[in-house]
């Protein structure tokens, strides 16, 4: 949650505003269920911050608040909340494995000490006794603690054992959190935290070695009309099939990534434009003459196509302008009637 949300809700006003945020979830018909609660904290809290935004957005856009729309919102906007609690219990865990381990080292420690001190103790009395009796005494309560410390050792082998395991399940888990944390729920994609780091990378990596690197931005034509006949859930198949297409055509060290919303993004490291074009060209035809069927009902939804604009990075560019270079791009593919690939590079030459 960002901190300004978490103050909100700490805050002085804090029953004020639970308040509000019940009344605004009323009038916009919106079932008070916890997620769309923590939602609508968001909205109310940080109008103006991302999910506000896009909060704002759909309710003026008329789109009805369904379920799915509360999870894709959280999905895409929440994530870093849910990454803090995981990563606080995994803390927790290797906390408790940690102690553990630390008080078997320190037990097995006093019993190693102590055996010291049995040990020594039976040379000073063998150095006095007389007779088998005495030694026998002796050597008793020498085996006894030698016994002690063998059960000490396997004990703190068998924690030892215990914990490696926990620690180890952990390591899979976080490594699990990471890769969520980094992928887009619903496609399966890299998401947008995840490309806008692989693409400051790769900007970085073009500009010290000089090598070509090519970023394009693919966006849904008329999803929403889309969205409006056949509902949000098939929307959400449709989308699983586009970024199905991408993902196939993306092979390392190609990345594809849902952006948001309808709207992915490419990166083609050391590709020539020609090379970039005829992929991108290749993925809208595949996707424009793809008759598609709903699943469930196997009804005809005809096809859908997609816009695309690709700008091929200058020297010294940064991410932010190649990207808005390929925006721009793509922001001429709608204007012309939709379903094409620009070229950053040509519309710079046509002007
Ligand atoms: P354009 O050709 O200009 O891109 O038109 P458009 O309708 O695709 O663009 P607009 O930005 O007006 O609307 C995007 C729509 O995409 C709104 C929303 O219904 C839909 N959408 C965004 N994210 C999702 C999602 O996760 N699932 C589904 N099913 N639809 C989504
Ligand atoms: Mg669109
Ligand atoms: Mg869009």
């Amino acid at each position: 949650m960002t901190a300004k949300v978490e103050t909100a809700l700490r805050g002085p006003q804090a029953y004020d505003l639970a308040r509000r945020i019940i009344e605004a979830m009323e009038s916009a018909n919106v079932w008070p269920s916890a997620l769309n609660f923590e939602l609508w904290t968001h909205y109310l809290a940080e109008p103006d911050g991302a999910l506000g935004t896009e909060i704002a957005r759909l309710l003026a856009a008329g789109e009805r608040f369904t379920e799915a729309t509360a999870d894709m919102l959280a999905a895409e906007y929440l994530p870093r909340g849910r990454l803090t609690e995981e990563i606080r219990d995994a803390g927790r865990v290797l906390d408790r494995e940690l102690s553990s381990v630390a008080a078997a080292i320190s037990q097995a420690h006093q019993t190693q000490s102590a055996y010291g001190k049995t040990l020594e103790g039976a040379a000073t009395s063998m150095e006095g006794a007389d007779g088998a009796p005495a030694l026998q005494t002796i050597v008793t309560s020498l085996t006894t603690a030698t016994r002690r410390v063998q059960r000490e050792n396997v004990t703190l082998e068998k924690k030892l054992e215990t914990s490696t395991k926990e620690v180890a399940k952990l390591r899979e888990h976080l490594e699990q959190v990471r890769r969520d944390a980094m992928t887009d729920a619903l496609t399966n994609l890299a998401n947008r935290k995840a490309f806008d780091d692989h693409l400051e990378a790769a900007c970085r990596q073009s500009e010290e070695m000089g090598t070509a690197l090519t970023l394009a931005v693919l966006d849904i034509d008329n999803f929403k009309a889309f969205n409006d006949t056949w509902g949000h859930q098939t929307g959400d198949q449709v989308l699983r099939y586009v970024a199905s297409v991408l993902g196939r055509v993306a092979k390392t060290p190609r990345i594809a990534a849902r952006y948001g919303g309808e709207e992915f993004a490419m990166i083609f490291p050391m590709e020539s434009m020609s090379q970039v074009e005829k992929a991108l060209e290749g993925i809208r035809k595949e996707i424009g003459t793809r008759a598609l069927r709903r699943r469930s009902t196997n009804d005809e939804l005809g096809t859908v196509t997609l816009s695309a604009g690709f700008a091929h990075r200058h020297v010294g560019e940064s991410a932010v302008n190649l990207l808005e270079r390929a925006d721009a791009a793509l922001y001429v593919s709608k204007r012309e009637g939709r379903d094409r690939v620009t070229s950053a590079e040509r519309l710079q030459t046509a002007a």
